[in-house]
């Protein structure tokens, strides 16, 4: 049997017809910087970058040199002993995390990060309920599940954690009206990925803050996609100056060669662990890999100023993606998102699925977001150059003609 029969046998049947159907039947092998090839030797662009977990690229060499130092040293941490790698990185995350956020729980993927979030955010306000927003994406665990409000996974899962209330994306007014006396928090992704690259309104983050604040509800910033440096910022909330009660990172954190989060909160929302120090607790997450991964992104990140790199790319990018659109209205109906967290909506579903596979055709990757399938995301390394950018373009282009024909004569 082939790999990739086992995969459709004992992993995910659908999931393999998916990726039949898209062309990328296709066994990873290995990968470098924005590059990633497949056993036949065939080598792709990777314009999807696991989400915006690859912001240094594929084995980032700064990256791979800390975690082949730690794993000589000890891999795993005893936990009955004080792991250096995590306190160090706790201690370098209160320092670049918007004013007062200082005290860090560890965890291994973003879902659980943000569980972290909603329990610490019942620890502390002693109140069950959350707002959370349409089209928002927390992950999949129960309770982050709970506030990612999506029908299609959410209703085989029933019953969720209850308590939680939905308002529209982008409308701060919203969030005050649904603020009650049960209120312990309001998550919010300072941009949406999954729900399709929508970037609020100008202001609405500083104006949930400030309704946070004065009704005395916690503000959760799930930065789990928009983290270390996507955007243009190291964190997006920097764009509004704003300071949440706790900051979700995870994705890019790990310097894309390690999985890891961090649920970055003010103190005293954290006070619980002065005398119930083991309320919330896992054994893997800030594990001494992990932590030396993500130590390692930080400084490259900073010392090479990722964000800015973003910023610049991201502009040069969505100028090319709107002459694009010119060129093909009838199937781009929006570019839009900010540094290299970009969506490309399409006027149907079914385009934008035929546009991935004849992208991957190309030798380009890329996906459509999880709660919203009409729009495809592009989010390349944040160490991609122009040239980079320019194959995409033409691969796009490519793939809209060749789109273009397929559909001709259905539209
Ligand atoms: C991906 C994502 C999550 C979930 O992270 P996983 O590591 O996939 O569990 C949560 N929030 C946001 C904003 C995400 O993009």
């Amino acid at each position: 049997m082939t790999t990739f029969e086992q995969f459709e046998r004992h992993i995910n049947p659908g999931l393999a017809g998916l990726l039949r159907f898209t062309g990328l039947d296709k066994v990873e092998s290995h990968a470098e910087g924005v590059y990633v090839w497949d056993t036949e030797g065939k080598r792709y662009l990777d314009f999807l970058g696991l989400y915006g977990t690859l912001s240094l690229g594929h084995r980032h060499p700064k990256v791979v040199e800390a975690v082949k130092a730690q794993l000589d040293r000890m891999p795993m941490s005893v936990r009955v002993l004080v792991c250096e790698p995590a306190t160090r990185l706790a201690a370098r995350l209160a320092e670049i995390t918007p004013g007062e956020l200082s005290m860090v729980y560890f965890g291994n993927s973003g879902t659980e990060g943000v569980e972290a979030a909603l329990k610490f955010a019942r620890f502390y306000t002693g109140k069950p309920g959350f707002i959370t927003t349409q089209g928002g994406y927390h992950g999949k665990t129960l309770g982050a599940l709970s506030v990612t409000p999506r029908e299609h996974y959410q209703l085989p899962a029933r019953p969720l954690v209850p308590g939680v209330t939905v308002v529209p994306f982008g409308d701060a007014k919203a969030i005050e009206a649904a603020i009650g006396p049960d209120t312990a928090a309001v998550i919010v992704e300072p941009i949406q990925g999954e729900g399709g690259i929508r970037v609020p309104p100008e202001g609405y983050l500083r104006e949930v803050r400030r309704i946070t604040r004065e009704k005395g509800v916690l503000m959760i910033a799930d930065e789990v996609q928009t983290g270390m440096g996507r955007t243009g910022k190291l964190w997006a909330v920097n764009w509004e100056e704003v300071e949440p009660d706790i900051l979700v990172s995870a994705k890019a954190l790990g310097g894309g060669v390690m999985p890891i989060s961090a649920t970055i909160c003010r103190p005293e929302i954290l006070s619980i662990y002065k005398t119930e120090p083991l309320i919330h607790s896992t054994t893997f997450g800030g594990n001494p890999l992990a932590a030396a991964a993500a130590l390692a992104a930080i400084e490259v990140t900073l010392g090479e100023d990722i964000p800015t790199r973003a910023a610049q790319m991201g502009a040069y990018l969505l100028g090319q993606l709107a002459e694009l659109q010119k060129a093909y209205p009838e199937f781009i109906q929006e570019v839009r998102g900010r540094g290299l967290l970009v969506g490309l909506e399409f006027s149907d579903a079914d385009i934008g699925a035929v546009v991935v596979a004849e992208l991957a055709t190309r030798g380009v990757l890329t996906a459509f977001g999880l709660n919203n399938p009409k729009v495809v995301r592009l989010e390349p390394p944040l160490i991609v150059e122009k040239n980079h950018i320019d194959q995409c373009i033409e691969a796009l282009d490519g793939a809209l003609k060749a789109t273009q024909l397929a559909f001709e004569g259905v539209l």
